[in-house]
């Protein structure tokens, strides 16, 4: 998610006042993980959370099982100060309060003993308080203290940019997940929390209800508190792949027509992930889907719905889609830093005009491309190619390409695709979402991947250099620009490049009736034209390449903005 940044109100701010801040280290996730903290394998985590609607407040107990690579003589977890801690326990001992500290968010535990390599260590945490609250989920995100329009508790967590530890103690690094998770999610009667994975049962007594969710391999911000008085919708999906996705969703009983017809739209778009990406990676969970007070975000197999069931001339719920597409990018293929963001959103954000494509045709993609192509700022490089925090990536004053990962990273994907063909650019995707070419039901898990990886599948699959189109596309701010001049009787064109590197993308210009195409191999070409002759550069659309009109209008825009601002 987190397409549209917001601009925080004052008000807003001051409605938060109560809560202590945040320290930058649990406002930001993927802070680099300490040595402790690389040698870890997360192996489970059982969460018992107890959410009060009335105090704004939650009661944890994790127990948190882990291995190691390397001797250790402490476990460093992350986890918001602001939750005062009750109680660590070693492998069911109570640890006395000086072996453990939590000064700013990182927690350091001192083990009783040395970890050693193949060992494996439990660490209960005891914990409770009022996670911080998101300012404006899910771009300013934490907890969300709603209430549904006839008065009842809605509760949603969504913490994509600040990370887990703002409500259980956790690795916040996209490469911290565990290898599964347990959910023991308490919330007053009749209240419903829908989570993550398989539903394990629910029991009530004393006028609490405690649903239990298990999940595999959840991405670390993929995990979130969703509570409300919902209703259900229940069926399945015969995937051509032979298994069978059990389909649900969670809404408010006052939206049933609407959630009706979202609830349709699950197949269609299961088959065109399907038939298109691979195998929805955890058919063997659900394809979950549950309505929140806030707009949306990728929560793996509950994915948060809050677009209010809105109609556009698409005919289809672009926000859903979109976040669906974090399945495959995002919770199966997960970025091994921040900086590879671009891999979640900018395929993810491709996906909407490919759906589009698959089911209307070509109006509809080039329509939906366009409104990308709009938006598309240019400020600074998709990749930096260095560690990077989430926020570093999202916040343009930051440095950080922020929404281009998802506007500039959909129409590179798009030229990707002309450049190597269907088959090849289809491949690349598959291989790096799932690490085999030929994914099936049960033979891959979730993995990471980061850019480098990519452009090394790409290549492979593409049969042929592609570091000059990574170089100018990824890494390098400014977009290629074609540069046309008439002389006489040809039109001479050269690629530019804001660094100067080489640039051999082959152009077809229309001449009249004709379509040529021009290697391009040293970023030059040239086509004789008669006189009268008129053309059009790329007549396909197939390159994203730098458009004068385009800055124009985003000039106009920014000058109406402060022309608005002003009065
Ligand atoms: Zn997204």
């Amino acid at each position: 998610m987190k397409k549209i940044a917001i601009v925080l109100g004052s008000s807003l701010l001051a409605a938060c006042a109560t809560q202590p801040p945040l320290t930058d280290y649990s406002a930001n996730s993927g802070n680099p993980r300490q040595p402790d903290q690389l040698a870890l394998e997360f192996e489970k985590a059982d969460l018992q959370l107890r959410i009060e609607p009335q105090s704004k407040s939650l009661r944890g107990d994790a127990l948190l099982t882990f291995g190691t690579r390397a001797p250790l003589d402490r476990i460093d977890l992350d986890l918001d100060r602001n939750l005062p801690i009750d109680a660590v326990e070693v492998d069911g001992r109570p640890l006395p309060v000086a072996r453990w500290r939590n000064p700013d968010g990182r927690l350091a535990i001192d083990l009783p003993q040395r970890l050693e390599p193949g060992k494996h260590v439990a660490i209960r945490v005891r914990y409770h308080g009022q996670p911080h609250v998101a300012k404006k989920a899910p771009w300013d995100g934490g907890f969300v203290w709603s209430q549904t329009p006839d008065g009842q508790p809605w509760v949603a967590s969504a913490v994509e940019g600040e990370g887990c530890d703002l409500f259980w103690p956790c690795i916040d690094h996209p490469m911290g997940k565990p290898g599964q998770v347990d959910e023991h999610i308490s919330v007053p009667a009749p209240l419903v929390a829908a989570g993550n994975g398989i539903a394990m049962g629910m029991e009530e007594a004393n006028g609490w209800r405690t649903w239990h969710w298990r999940s595999k391999n959840p991405s670390t911000y993929g995990i979130a508190i969703n509570v409300g008085p919902y209703k259900a919708l229940e069926g399945s999906y015969a995937s051509r792949y032979g298994n069978t996705i059990p389909l649900r969703m969670w809404y408010l009983p006052q939206n049933e027509a609407g959630a009706r017809e979202l609830f349709a739209e699950f197949a269609p778009m299961l088959d065109f992930f399907e038939s298109t990406i691979g195998p929805y990676p955890f058919g063997d969970e659900k394809m979950g889907v549950v309505e929140t007070p806030h707009k949306g975000m990728e929560h793996q197999t509950i994915n948060a719905y809050g677009n209010g069931y809105a109609k556009t001339a698409y005919g289809y719920d672009d926000l859903l889609q979109h976040e669906f597409a974090h399945e495959w990018f995002g919770n199966q293929l997960t970025n091994a830093d921040w900086d590879d963001m671009w891999l979640h959103e900018g395929l993810g954000t491709y996906m909407q005009p490919l759906y589009m494509q698959s089911l209307r045709g070509e109006q509809e993609y080039f329509a939906a491309l366009m409104a990308l192509r709009a938006r598309i700022q240019n400020k600074a490089p998709i990749v930096s190619g260095k560690h990077r925090r989430e926020e570093d990536v999202y916040a343009t004053e930051r440095g950080g390409p922020g929404q281009d990962i998802y506007n500039k990273g959909a129409l590179v994907m798009h030229t990707l695709r002309g450049l190597i063909g269907d088959d090849a650019f289809f491949r690349t995707v598959r291989e790096a979402v799932y690490g085999t070419p030929d994914p099936r039901p049960g033979n891959f898990a979730p993995r990471y991947g980061s850019t480098t990886d990519f452009m090394a599948i790409a290549k492979r699959v593409g049969g042929r250099d592609l570091d000059w189109f990574f170089q100018a596309y990824l890494y390098q701010a400014a977009l290629p620009d074609l540069q046309a001049t008439r002389s006489g009787d040809s039109l001479q064109l050269v690629w530019k490049t804001a660094k100067n590197t080489p640039f051999p993308m082959p152009v077809e210009v229309r001449v009249g009736q004709r379509i040529v195409t021009l290697p391009m191999t040293d970023g030059r070409g040239s086509v004789a034209l008669a006189a009268g002759d008129t053309w059009t550069l790329d007549p396909g659309s197939k390159i994203l390449r730098r458009e004068v009109h385009v800055e124009r209008f985003q000039q106009y825009q920014e000058a109406q903005k402060k022309k608005k601002a002003g009065t």
